[in-house]
């Protein structure tokens, strides 16, 4: 008997929630987001497609492999895990969850997404910020932004939200600070903004766990 995951028919494509920096490329022609954990090496746009990171030829999620993106499902898993150290600066990202994909206990392994909002870490000091900083490192081709109140971003290069949202498409919604609130970024339908694929392995909290269910997943199939 080949066992399989039980398939879901949602009414609506399922969200999910994620850590990534805010990239801006060096042209300043396009806005992205690097993951956190492996596949943060190539950014991803506001809309975007799962490659594998191991240049494998097959679609991802592939269920014999770990690529794809990675989200968790709640707000709150992806708070803790900001605040659990290293990310305290990073965006949480609200993302909608398309094409196919793996639910776990935790979140979910998925082919695209859409980038619907984006709440900017705080500043440095603490304060909420308002504007965009150079992050002061970066990926081939795009530099990081973090987040600054005016106070501390005074005298430096700055990227308003506004801007780094209009060069994103303009239906990407930035928050300021981590809070949780309403974030009903249902906007119209508009043109999809294409970036670098990248595939992103960001919540790599998850990674151990998702490894484990792999492998019982394949020995019950029968393909590992
Ligand atoms: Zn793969
Ligand atoms: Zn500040």
């Amino acid at each position: 008997m080949r066992l399989r995951l039980p398939r879901e028919r949602p009414a609506e494509p399922p969200r999910g929630y994620k850590l990534a920096n805010p990239v801006l490329s060096e042209d300043c022609g396009r806005i992205g987001f690097a993951g956190v954990a492996i596949g943060g090496a190539q950014p991803y746009g506001v809309v975007d497609e799962a490659r594998c990171m191991y240049g494998r030829r097959h679609r991802c999620p592939a269920l014999r492999c770990d690529c794809g993106f990675y989200c968790l499902h709640t707000f709150a898993q992806a708070l803790a895990l900001a605040r659990a150290g290293t990310h305290r600066r990073a965006a949480i990202l609200e993302v909608t969850v398309l094409g196919a994909y793996i639910r776990f206990e935790r979140g979910m392994r998925y082919a695209r997404q859409r980038v619907r909002v984006a709440r900017i870490g705080p500043c440095g000091c603490g304060l909420p910020p308002e504007v965009f900083v150079d992050g002061g490192w970066g990926r081939t081709g795009w530099r990081a932004l973090s987040g600054a109140c005016r106070g501390c971003a005074a005298g430096r290069d700055q990227v308003s939200f506004e801007d780094f949202v209009r060069i994103g498409g303009g239906r990407l919604r930035l928050l300021p600070g981590h809070r949780d609130g309403p974030a009903d970024a249902a906007a119209a339908p508009g043109p999809a903004v294409r970036g670098v694929p990248g595939p992103g392995a960001e919540a790599g909290v998850m990674q151990a766990r998702l490894d484990r269910f792999q492998r019982q997943l394949g020995r019950l199939s029968g393909e590992v």
